[in-house]
């Protein structure tokens, strides 16, 4: 049984994925974590995000693999455990640049297929619903006001101790959902027949249970 979540940057995907995995014994797989750790081998070498041919001749070097460490997701790229490396926002908007590209995408679709095809996930992107797993029993559309989903970026970073500030992150989040939203490959959309959750005025808790809702609805739960 397949649980997919999409939705644009900063809808809390992850957070409330986590939670649900962790409480129905399901896998949690984060797609974005391999499209960062994709982005992170291309800037490591300096390529250049607007070669697309460089950049496709670059992919068949990278291998990409995840495991689990007490529960939490690792990615390996090429051998190297990347986890710790890729939540920087340069690595966000490059893994956004370089995903347009049907080369980078085929790739990682495989392996998410792969994943999915052994166990029972919870898996969140942008086009898991539309194309990654369509025929995962529940379809979740998770998003928010633009303005929530900085704030929320926002207090996350400053939690951490980060110096930001909350017009640059809207505006990170504004031309992120864009490039998603208007890619020709897989944009991210809502898939016919996903549930759509606005979370700008709810509470992690209450947006879990919202989907709890739509699983029991499933009779998954
Ligand atoms: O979810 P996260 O912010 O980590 O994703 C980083 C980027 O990877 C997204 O902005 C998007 O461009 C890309 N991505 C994608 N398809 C997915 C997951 C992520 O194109 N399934």
């Amino acid at each position: 049984m397949n649980i997919a979540i999409d939705g644009p940057a900063g809808a809390g995907k992850s957070t409330i994925a986590k939670k649900l995995a962790k409480e129905m014994g399901f896998v949690y797989v984060d797609t974005g974590a391999m499209y960062r750790a994709m982005a992170l081998y291309f800037l490591e070498r300096n390529i250049d995000a607007a070669d697309e041919s460089e950049i496709c001749a670059a992919v068949k070097n990278v291998e990409i693999s995840i495991c689990y460490q007490g529960g939490v997701q690792q990615v390996i790229l090429n051998g190297e455990n990347v986890s710790g490396k890729i939540r920087k926002e340069e690595v966000g908007n490059m893994a956004s640049a370089v995903s347009v590209y049907p080369d980078v995408r085929k790739k990682l679709v495989a392996l998410q297929q792969k994943l999915a095809a052994g166990a029972d996930v919870i898996m969140d992107g942008r086009d898991i619903g539309t194309c990654v797993l369509p025929d995962a029993e529940v379809k979740i559309y998770l998003t928010a006001s633009e303005s929530a989903r900085a704030k929320r970026r926002y207090d996350e970073l400053k939690e951490k101790g980060a110096e930001c500030d909350l017009e640059a992150i809207q505006k990170d989040i504004k031309d992120r959902d864009y490039r998603d939203m208007h890619r020709e490959e897989s944009p991210l959309k809502q898939a016919e027949d996903a549930v759509l959750l606005d979370s700008s005025d709810l509470t992690i808790e209450e947006t879990v249970e919202k989907i709890r809702t739509v699983c029991r609805e499933a009779q998954m739960a």
